[in-house]
């Protein structure tokens, strides 16, 4: 065992761990299972190009996350404005689809605009019971099956009617009917949604920002992957058969793994993490030998015809990310136990779908092709999504044990979100001292 006095331990140095270390008070130790800080958040590069873990944009609401953020970066970031479209029916529309259908076949739009007021002003169609059930009563029949339904059963890989909608908030556009009409019939350039205007970093792609926190906190141990966590003896086990104390534990592993790793865990809790659900992100990566290959920064796809459903251009989030006289792009897939991808001939299928929609052409040069993969990458909102998630997170916080950012709250959340979880659960752990009478009841509990 390393020491005897025990300190808070942090599991993960992805965002949401680098900001626990950077916002707790004197001395923690950081363990990281991979070789690098960043997590989702990290890039690669490889063969001259850099490769974020699919598109990673920066925006914020938030006042102190916007501070920190800027203040991490420096002057190591560039501000955009988002130009990002849709390519369906064979032709590209501005995003978002619902506020920009000039250009779709007119039998398309008036089925769009038809089903759209039918859903504001016809009968009410009955209780909001799903997502599914969210996008027909927001957008009406039209859109929702020309482009809502088999946009995001290509995301999720998942039936929207499965999933929950309490967490839409502002992610899903909804434009008053002014808007929508004014995009039917004319080129609408009005910024929609959070990310309209963004932040990237000027050099070294995503990873710049997770690199500046690891500037500011301890060193992280790298190649400590965490296999077991007994909460009674506030132990902590890794795969190397190192273990460490810990006064409170900070862990951003996936929610599921944390409650898989932690001994005594009573059934109904196991059962409980059992029914979570996320998908896995492909990414297809290209190199090309021809200089701006696209004026955009992603293109969403929402057809059948094609296996991805983004398509992204990272020369154009900053130049340094591609060699002279190159462009690449991220091709994004998504996958589930029910959307199973083939891996054998990915990027095959994956050049010759992009030569389809005409993003490639026949006679380019592909000079690198890679794949990443992001598991877990989506978290999947069930219908009972959060009674279940606050139950097993009030069962970690009476073991001493604070889950927080993206997969340990197991909640959509974006980077400056999962600095603000990583964040509060460092508060938490400087006001937090776990009564000996609530470890005593877990391990009755389980008993
Ligand atoms: C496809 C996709 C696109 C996205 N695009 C955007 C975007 O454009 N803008 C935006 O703001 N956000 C975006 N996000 C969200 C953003 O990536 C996340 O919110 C954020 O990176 C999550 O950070 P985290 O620290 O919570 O989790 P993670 O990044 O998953 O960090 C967890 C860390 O724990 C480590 N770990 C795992 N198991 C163990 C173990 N047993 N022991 C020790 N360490 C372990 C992992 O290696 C990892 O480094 C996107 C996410 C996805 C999946």
């Amino acid at each position: 065992m390393s020491r005897t006095k025990p300190r808070p331990v942090i599991l993960g140095a992805g965002l949401a761990g680098l900001s626990a270390a950077y916002h707790l008070h004197g001395a923690y130790d950081i363990f990281e299972s991979s070789g690098s800080v960043g997590g989702v958040a990290r890039s690669v590069v490889r063969d001259g190009f850099t490769f974020d873990h699919a598109i990673h944009v920066l925006y914020t609401k938030d006042p102190y996350a916007s501070r920190l953020i800027t203040d991490l970066l420096g002057d190591n970031f560039a501000e955009h404005e988002r130009i990002s479209w849709i390519y369906s029916n064979g032709v590209h529309t501005r995003y978002p689809y619902q506020a920009n259908m000039l250009g779709l076949p007119l039998a398309t739009v008036r089925e769009n605009l038809l089903g759209l007021i039918e859903s504001r002003y016809g009968a009410t169609a009955g209780p909001i019971r799903n997502f599914e059930d969210w996008i027909h009563a927001m957008f009406g029949a039209g859109i929702a099956k020309n482009f809502m339904l088999p946009f995001n059963r290509k995301v999720w890989a998942t039936e929207p009617c499965s999933m929950g909608f309490d967490w839409i908030a502002d992610r899903v556009m909804l434009p008053d009917m002014d808007e929508i009409f004014s995009g039917a019939f004319r080129d609408s350039k009005i910024h929609h949604g959070p990310n309209a205007v963004f932040w990237y970093p000027e050099q070294g792609g995503t990873a710049a920002l997770p690199q500046a926190f690891a500037e500011r906190i301890r060193p992280v141990q790298f190649g400590m992957r965490a296999v077991s966590i007994d909460p009674c003896a506030r132990l902590v086990q890794f795969e190397n058969g190192e273990t460490h104390l810990f006064e409170t534990l900070i862990s951003t592993l996936p929610l599921p793994t944390l409650i898989g790793l932690t001994e005594h865990v009573p059934a109904r809790i196991r059962q409980l993490a059992a029914q979570l659900r996320a998908n896995r992100v492909i990414n297809v990566n290209l190199g090309i030998a021809r200089p701006n290959i696209s004026e955009r920064h992603w293109v969403y796809y929402p057809e059948e015809e094609f296996e991805f459903h983004r398509v992204s251009f990272p020369g154009n989030f900053s130049a340094s990310l591609v060699p002279s006289g190159m462009s690449s792009m991220m091709i994004e897939i998504s996958e589930s136990p029910t959307r199973h991808i083939e891996r054998k001939g990915l990027v095959r299928r994956t050049i010759k779908q992009l030569c389809r929609a005409g993003v490639l052409a026949k006679q380019d040069q592909i000079v690198h092709e890679s794949t990443t993969e992001i598991d877990p990458a989506y978290i999947i909102p069930g219908i009972d999504h959060d009674s279940i998630v606050g139950e097993l997170q009030a069962y970690l916080r009476s073991l001493g044990i604070l889950s927080c950012g993206r997969f340990g709250e197991w909640k959509y959340l974006n980077m400056d979100q999962a600095i603000l979880s990583g964040k509060h659960a460092a508060e938490m752990a400087m006001g937090c001292r776990v009564p000996e009478s609530s470890l005593n009841l877990a391990v009755v509990n389980n008993e």
